[in-house]
Order: C-alpha cells, then structure tokens, then sequence
C-alpha cells in the first residue's frame, strides 16, 4: 500500500468529507491508497504507530483549526521514526499564511485549497517521477462536473453510526471577513440530479441523517426546493421511519415558496443552522456583512411560530466595533424571537480571512495559538472579554442544553444578557470551573443562585424539579430515536 489519507477529526461521530472527496477522486492510484481517520486526543504514538502499520510511502493530513497542533506533534514524530515516508499537507489551516507555520515546515509537500485533481497528480510525481520541484502546490480547482462524487465511499458503519456530511455546492458569495468562504467570492454547485442520486443510494444504505455542508443552502432558491422535496418524499414514503436534514441558511433570504416547503416538514425533520452574527449594522458594515435585519428577524420568527424546524443561531463577540452593550442589544433581540439555541461564538482570526485589516484601528489581539481566539480589542479588554467566553459556555450548559427549559425564562427575566452575565459572573465566582461541572452539582448552583436573587427556597426547587417533569418548550417536540439523537447531538 503505498498512500494513506488521514486526518484528526474533532470526534468520533464526524466523518471527513475531504479525505473520502480525495480518496474517490485518486483514478488509478485508488486501488493503493488507504483512508484511517484519529480522533483529536489519542496518543501520539498511538497515532504514529497505526500509520505506519500500513506501511505507507506518502501520507496525506487533512489540517484543520481543530487539529493542526496534534498533527504538527504527529508529523514530527513520523518523520523522526520514519524519515522516509513521505508527509503531503492539504486542508483550510494550511491553505493561507503557510510559510510561517511549522507544520508546514516539517512536512515534504503542501496543496493549498482544492485537492481534488491536485493530490493525486503530486502522489503520482511523488510515486512515479518526475520528483515534484516545488514544496507548495496551489490547489486547482476543476469543473464540478469533473469531481467524483465520494458518497459510496461512506461504509456501511459510517452511515450508522456517524454524522454523514454532504454537500450540493461548495463556496459562498458573501464576503463576510471573519469567515473563510468569504474568499470564495461565490458559490459552485454540483450537478443536482447527480448528487440526488447519490442522497437516494445513501437512503437506500440506511443513512437517515444528512447534514448538509454548504454555506448557504438557500441561495438558489429551485436548488433548494428539490432538495427539500426529495426529503418530503422520504418522510412520505416512510412515516415510521423518518429521516432528518440539516441545513445552514442565510437569515434574511426566505421567499415563499421556501417557507412554503418548510412548513411542509414534520417536528424534529429539519434543523437549520442561521447565522445572525450581528444585528449591529456598523459591525455588519464593518466586516462586509450584507443582511437585511428586520428580513432576518421577521424569517426567524416566521421559523419560530409556522414551522417545526429547529433552529440553532450563531452570534460572534468580539467584531471590531461591537461593545459589550450593542452585543448585548444584539443578544436580547434575538432571545425574544426565540430560537431554541442560541450558538454564542467568540470571533476567531481563521488564517487568510480579512478581518485582520482592522487589527491597528481596532485593537484586535488574537491568541497566536489555534484556534486563534480574540482575547481582547479596542472596545472589550481582555477581562471582558474572559466574561463573555465564561457567559458562552455556561450558556451551553444552561439555555442550550434544553435541560432548563422552565427555569431559564425565569433566571433571564426581561433582559436576558444582563441577567445572564450576572448568573455567569456568580457561577464562576462559586465554583472556579466552566468545564466539568456535573449536572446534578449545576442543577443545585442554579438553585442556589434563583435564592440569592430573592426566589425562596420551596419555590426554586419546584421551578428546577418541573425542567424534569413539565414541559420541553423549547427542545425539537418529536425526539429522534436515541441512535439518532445521538448523532443530532454531534
Ligand atoms: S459567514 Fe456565511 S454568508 Fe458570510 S461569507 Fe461565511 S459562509 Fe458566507
């Protein structure tokens, strides 16, 4: 066996889309390439061992934010117990400022952007000669028409136990400069009927959760709506056993006929991912973010009251020219319209995305280690900015867990941020911990809390014991059966 494609995924339950992309488009080098996928916190040389059991002459890595500082320890301990072995880098982290990194340093070869074509025409340079010349290799980007389609190769294990990543178009017009599509500068979609067929043969294998990959799904509004009908006809058709879909949309682009489809779907059948970011329109202006405001919060709460879908929307802290108080702003109006998960996300400076453009004007510091998180800027110091990442996982805990449903209302009152950073504020005080606070031990810090604040004691031990026997308001109504629950949850 002479190649072997691998990366670190972030967990168990994610399967790389990348590598089975590469994987399916390696022509006649298929037959001698292999696919092994590590989870991020296995051993080294555990890692090490594995790869080389295969006996490999080239290993390609998948680099991702996630994993870039694991597989640098994994690439130098390779290539110190076997130098001969050939280390070919490909994957967004190492797409962009790659001179400067040290994996980059460690490794033989480096594709930046699209590996598709280019990973087996440099495996067969490496294999076959001519010796490739050049260290980095731009990425070349063919016809969609061109790229195999890599969906058979997810095994009959993947599809029952993984989330199974698909994709209809790759890229996105928009230009927002926190986010790495926003270089794409537009979108590239597969041909439909294809990538269809594939969705049916995936059904057909027993695969019935789809999570969709692309940046915007609503973007070609016909696209979108086949999709959706082909969906509708698999919950038709199996009412019993029912498949679920998850989608990323842009907020304030819903014409009728899309809402139409939506509202088409049962409980639990559709999960939309919706990227708010800001509703700060000098932020918006500022990092390049086009949305229409008022569009996007009349869709979500369009989505909140007429449909079933459940919905998980982002906001980022730390935009330049976003304060605690336009963050907070920002916050409550997007508690009031609803949504079942609030995703708080704290801005990151991915490699090559142009927001580093304001870091003088703004004061932005970022950590210098993945995944490069904001740790203070001109108008949140870095204390602050520690609160807000506090707020952010004790916000995951609390309100996105759908483990509080009826006490949340209440520990948020009518100013939901305000009185959060205060709960987040005291938790942290009262326990000096934001990761492995068991749920029995937040349960009664919670309590604990709604009596500082006044409540009495018979009171908030009713309210806490009702979150387990009363009623979910705000979890997806018709759980999915626990094998995909779990998957849901990934
Ligand atoms: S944030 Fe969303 S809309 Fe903006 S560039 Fe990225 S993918 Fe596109």
């Amino acid at each position: 066996m002479s190649i072997l494609l691998t990366t670190l995924n972030a967990r168990y339950t994610h399967a790389s889309l990348g590598l089975r992309y590469l994987l399916a488009n390696m022509g006649e080098l298929q037959e001698q390439t292999r696919l092994q996928e590590f989870v991020i916190g296995a051993k080294t040389t555990e890692i090490v061992e594995r790869i080389l059991a295969y006996s490999p002459t080239i290993v390609g890595f998948g680099i991702y934010i996630w994993n870039v500082e694991e597989s640098t320890k994994v690439i130098a301990m390779l290539k110190r117990v076997a130098p001969h072995v050939v280390v070919v880098l490909g994957g967004p982290e190492v797409s962009y400022e790659s001179n400067e990194q040290e994996i980059v340093k460690i490794s033989d070869y480096l594709i930046t952007g699209w590996g598709d074509v280019t990973f087996p025409k440099l495996c067969g340079e490496i294999l076959n000669g001519p010796k490739p010349l050049m260290k980095t290799h731009a990425g070349v980007q063919p016809p969609m028409a061109e790229i195999k389609l890599p969906y058979s190769l997810y095994t009959d294990d993947d599809i029952k136990n993984r989330t199974l990543y698909v994709e209809a178009s790759r890229g996105c017009p928009f230009k927002c400069e926190f986010c790495l599509s926003a270089l794409d500068k537009t979108a590239w979609p597969f041909a439909l009927d294809a990538f269809l067929a594939e969705m049916e043969s995936l059904h057909a294998r027993g695969a019935r959760l789809f999570k969709f990959v692309d940046r915007t799904f609503n973007l070609n509004i016909k696209t979108s709506l086949k999709i959706m009908q082909f969906f509708l006809d698999k919950l038709e058709a199996n009412p019993d056993d029912p498949v679920y879909a998850h989608f990323e949309l842009v907020p304030d682009h819903l014409p009728d006929a899309l809402k139409e489809g939506i509202s088409k779907f049962p409980h639990g059948a559709l999960q939309f991912e919706i990227g708010i970011q800001s509703f700060n329109p000098a932020v918006q202006t500022l990092v390049s973010r086009k949305q229409d405001n008022q569009k996007a919060a009349d869709n979500i709460r369009w989505l909140t009251e007429q449909s079933h879908a459940h919905m998980h929307v982002d906001l980022i802290a730390g935009l330049p020219g976003e304060t605690v108080e336009s963050f907070a702003e920002g916050f409550n109006k997007l508690w009031a319209l609803n949504p079942h998960e609030i995703q708080f996300g704290i801005l990151k400076r991915l490699r090559g995305t142009p927001i580093i453009r304001h870091t003088q004007e703004y004061g932005l510091v970022f950590d210098p280690y993945a995944p490069y998180t904001i740790l203070a800027n001109r108008d949140i110091d870095f204390a602050t900015m520690q609160r807000l990442v506090r707020f952010a996982r004790y916000w995951d805990l609390v309100a996105n867990s759908g483990r509080f449903t009826n006490t949340l209302p209440v520990l948020l009152g009518d100013a939901a941020f305000e009185h959060f950073m205060a709960f987040s504020d005291w938790l942290y005080a009262n326990t000096d911990a934001t990761h492995r606070i068991a749920l029995e031990r937040l349960v009664a810090m919670v309590g604990k809390y709604l009596q500082v604040r006044g409540m009495d004691k018979l009171e908030a031990d009713a309210l806490l014991a009702s979150d387990y026997s009363g009623p979910k308001a705000k979890v997806v109504e018709t759980p999915a059966p626990k094998r995909q629950a779990r998957r849901l949850a990934a």
